[in-house]
């Protein structure tokens, strides 16, 4: 057995494991997840998103993880150890983790991982990082230009469902409606890959307008008007069911319209970090030059999906420059721990686009967001009148029942305004 002292003898994920070994990766944002599971199966790596949920997830992430620590980390450590112990066989698996590297306690789940594995007698089990900061290298994990180029195809076809399907899902006439045309269009990105196709800009292009025009045809009841809420906060808490308690399907239940911005803007706000830093902080020029190539590249495919949607009832997405702007006056660009400056202009982008009710999804003891998301609300407030934006902690002891009550009362709030406005029309 493994001792902790060990630790830096930790087990490689190598070049002969690919074709034997399964990659465990944390869910987070299903439908992106299972695009990118697809992309990464076509590289020929296996892999399986975990899906296992429950409060046996909770207990184990408490069992190994010191309970002062992140709690999208206590949950991703926890879904690992729990999925193991249910496995038959645990000497044929990997994990993968992703981390984002800069000065927020992210950089260090990989090491909190690790030290958790050979706690619970998995020591042996590689672990493979995927990050952009040179945090880890694993030979057996290459990142090769079409598994790059399918990543990112992955991501904008991820983002445009995932705000089509929440623009929806709340006004079908047909129960199940929006879920299956989602369906239908991840299996087709899917199959798309497989024949090697759909990842260049001209198909990127044409399947986001098809998709676009699919989304429209939906049948939908939008005769009366509900409470549109946005959620932002910390990216795993943001993003999964686990972590927020299932959080969009809490909302569509309470007769209100979800809405989640999409990763584009926070690759993009990893990218213009890099800017900052060269202009704040006087880090690297190579960095600030490949940060702008990048940029240019994903700002073609944004401005795609944005003109996709074009003749269609929906009113698309700003783009990211706009909404980088928007937290100028309310938290300046080098703050950038974590969630950072993003947290303020994504609530900022809501408010301005009509979701003025935002939930903040805050791990309880995040300091960044606790900065960047509830420091700034009475500032946002304080701009936007019409704003009503709640901070909900998540952590092991917080309950639903306290979570969704909070919620609610926030929705009784815009039911109110609501019916005001509409008295008001008469
Ligand atoms: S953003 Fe918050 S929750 Fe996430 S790693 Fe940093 S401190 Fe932890």
């Amino acid at each position: 057995m493994q001792t902790l002292k060990q630790l830096d003898n930790y087990p490689k994920f190598t070049e002969d494991m690919v074709k034997t070994h399964t990659i465990l990766i944390p869910s987070m944002l299903d439908i992106h997840m299972s695009l990118w599971e697809a992309v990464l199966r076509q590289c020929g790596y296996k892999c399986e998103v975990m899906q296992n949920q429950g409060p046996d997830v909770v207990t184990e992430g408490l069992k190994y993880v010191h309970n002062d620590t992140c709690y999208p980390a206590l949950l991703v450590i926890g879904q690992f150890i729990d999925n193991l112990n249910h496995r038959d066989d645990t000497h044929n698996v990997v994990l993968l983790i992703t981390q984002t590297g800069g000065g927020c306690r992210a950089s260090n789940y990989l090491l909190l991982l690790r030290k958790a594995l050979v706690k619970a007698g998995y020591g042996y089990i590689p672990v493979v990082s995927l990050n952009y900061s040179n945090l880890e290298k694993d030979s057996g994990f290459k990142y090769t230009l079409p598994l790059i180029f399918k990543l990112t195809a992955a991501m904008t076809y991820g983002d445009e469902l995932m705000y089509l399907h929440n623009k929806c899902r709340s006004y079908e006439k047909t129960k199940g409606d929006t879920k299956a045309l989602t369906t239908k269009w991840v299996n087709n990105i899917i199959k798309q890959f497989e024949n090697n196709k759909g990842t260049s800009y001209r198909d990127i292009k044409k399947n986001l307008k098809l998709m676009a025009q699919d989304y429209d045809k939906l049948d939908l009841d939008l005769s009366h008007k509900k409470p549109r809420v946005g959620i932002v906060g910390e990216i795993y808490i943001k993003y999964a069911s686990l972590g927020n308690n299932h959080l969009e399907d809490f909302l569509v239940s309470q007769d209100a319209e979800a809405m989640v911005p999409g990763v584009y803007g926070f690759a993009l706000y990893s990218m213009y970090n890099a800017i900052y830093d060269y202009k704040i902080y006087g880090m690297s020029r190579k960095g600030m030059f490949i940060a702008k190539l990048l940029i240019r590249y994903f700002r073609r495919r944004e401005k795609a999906m944005i003109n996709a949607m074009k003749n269609t009832k929906f009113t698309p997405m700003n783009y990211f420059a706009h909404t980088k702007d928007l937290s100028e006056g309310v938290l300046d660009h080098g703050t950038k721990m974590g969630e950072g400056w993003l947290l303020t202009a994504e609530m900022m982008e809501l408010v301005e686009e009509g979701y003025e009710n935002v939930i903040c999804a805050q791990p309880f003891g995040c300091l960044p967001n606790h900065i960047c998301g509830k420091g700034v609300m009475k500032k946002i407030k304080s701009i936007h009148k019409d704003a009503n934006i709640v901070a909900i902690d998540y952590d092991p002891s917080a309950t639903k029942v306290n979570q969704e009550n909070r919620i609610k009362l926030m929705l009784a709030i815009a039911k109110e305004r609501i019916k005001d406005d509409e008295k008001a029309e008469l």
